[in-house]
C-alpha cells in the first residue's frame, strides 16, 4: 500500500489533468491547501461547484451568463437589430472593453476548422441564421478571428445569409493578422469596429 493518503494522491491527479500544471506543480498546490486553513480549500470547492451549477448560456446569445436571457441581451438600451458574431465568450469581453459597440452578440463557441474535425455543425451557426430571419436583424457583424478558421467561418456564414435582407459586415483588417480578438488592444479593436464594411 501507498504511504501517501489516498485524499492527497486524488488531488495531486485531479491538478495534474489541468492545462499547463506538471506533477511537481501539483503536488506542490496539494500540500499548500492541506497546510492552509480549511476555509481556503473549502472555497475553492465551492467555487468549482459554482462554475458548472451556476454558470449558463444565454438561449438567444449563447454567451456565458447567470441569468437567461443574458445582461446583455436583456438591456432594451443597446441596439437589438446588429449582431456581432464572435467565436468565444472572451472575445465578447474584449469588444466590451471598446465601450464603443451597443449592439448585441452571438457566441459561435469555436470556428470552421476541418483539420481538428470541427464543421458548421458543431458551432452555434444554425442558430445565427435562424436568429437572424426571426429577429429582423439589419446588421451581422462578423468578428471571427482574422486567420483562416475565422475567415472560412466568415465566407461560410456569409453564404447562409444569401437573399436574407440583412447587412452582413467584416471587421476591418488592422487587427494582427493570423491573431486572436481576444488579444487585440482595446484602440485596435475600436478601430476595426468602425471601419467595417459590407462583406
Ligand atoms: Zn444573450
Amino acid at each position: 500500500m501507498s504511504a501517501t493518503p489516498a485524499p492527497v494522491t486524488k488531488l495531486i491527479d485531479e491538478f495534474s489533468r489541468l492545462p499547463g500544471i506538471g506533477p511537481k506543480t501539483a503536488s506542490r498546490l496539494t500540500f499548500h491547501l492541506l497546510r492552509a486553513a480549511p476555509e481556503q480549500a473549502f472555497a475553492l470547492a465551492d467555487a468549482l461547484k459554482d462554475l458548472h451549477e451556476k454558470v449558463i448560456f444565454c438561449s438567444r446569445c449563447f454567451n456565458i451568463a447567470e441569468v437567461d436571457p443574458c445582461p446583455i441581451c436583456a438591456n432594451e438600451n443597446r441596439d437589438q437589430v446588429t449582431i456581432c458574431v464572435v467565436e468565444d465568450p472572451l472575445d465578447v469581453l474584449a469588444i466590451e472593453r471598446t465601450r464603443d459597440y451597443w449592439g448585441i452578440y452571438h457566441v459561435l463557441h469555436g470556428a470552421i476548422a476541418p483539420v481538428e474535425g470541427i464543421g458548421p455543425e458543431d458551432l452555434k451557426i444554425a442558430e445565427l441564421i435562424e436568429r437572424a430571419r426571426k429577429e429582423e436583424t439589419k446588421e451581422i457583424i462578423l468578428a471571427t478571428n482574422p486567420n483562416m478558421e475565422g475567415d472560412a467561418t466568415a465566407m461560410y456564414i456569409l453564404r447562409q445569409l444569401e437573399g436574407a435582407s440583412v447587412a452582413v459586415t467584416r471587421l476591418a483588417r488592422g487587427l494582427p493578422v493570423g491573431g486572436d480578438l481576444e488579444y487585440a488592444d482595446e484602440d485596435t479593436l475600436s478601430r476595426a469596429l468602425a471601419g467595417r464594411s459590407v462583406m
